[in-house]
C-alpha cells in the first residue's frame, strides 16, 4: 500500500543557508541529522503529513554532490511512504522497473528506504520509504 508522499528531497549546497531560506517561508526545521551511508547532512521540515528533506553533501563523491555539480540545487527525489518496502520492491522488480536498490537501506530518521531508477519513472528519482513508528 502506498500511503502518501512521505517527503521531497532537495539538494542544497549549504544546509545552514538553505534552512534560513525555508524557515523564511514560515516553515520550521525539526531536526538535522547526518546520514553517513549516503554522505549527506539532512534537515527535516515537517509540512502537514509530509516533509521536506534538505540534503547537503558531506563528501565530493556523495550522490548529492554529483547531482549539484551536474544540475545545480533543486528537487532531487520524491519519496512515497509505503507499508512494506520489501513487498513493494519485489512487485516493482517483477513488473520490470529498474531499481537502484534491490534491498532496503537505512535513511534519515531510521526509515528503511530504496531508490527506483529515474529512467523507469518518467525522469523522477523515486524513493520508497517505510517508517516503522508511523
Ligand atoms: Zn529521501
Amino acid at each position: 500500500m502506498i500511503k502518501k508522499i512521505d517527503h521531497v528531497g532537495i539538494a542544497v549546497k549549504n544546509l545552514e543557508e538553505a534552512m534560513k531560506v525555508w524557515e523564511g517561508l514560515g516553515l520550521k526545521v525539526d531536526e538535522v541529522e547526518e546520514v553517513p551511508d549516503q554522505k549527506v547532512r539532512t534537515a527535516i521540515i515537517h509540512v502537514g503529513e509530509s516533509r521536506i528533506e534538505l540534503l547537503e553533501p558531506t563528501a565530493e563523491d556523495s550522490p548529492i554532490a554529483r547531482f549539484i555539480a551536474k544540475r545545480g540545487e533543486g528537487i532531487h527525489h520524491i519519496a512515497l511512504g509505503v507499508g512494506n518496502i520489501e513487498e513493494h520492491l519485489n512487485k516493482l522488480k517483477e513488473s520490470g522497473y529498474r531499481l537502484i536498490d534491490e534491498k532496503p537501506r537505512v535513511g534519515a530518521g531510521g526509515a528503511r528506504i530504496a531508490f527506483v531508477h529515474p529512467k523507469a519513472v518518467t525522469g523522477v528519482l523515486l524513493e520508497l520509504c517505510e517508517r516503522g513508528s508511523e
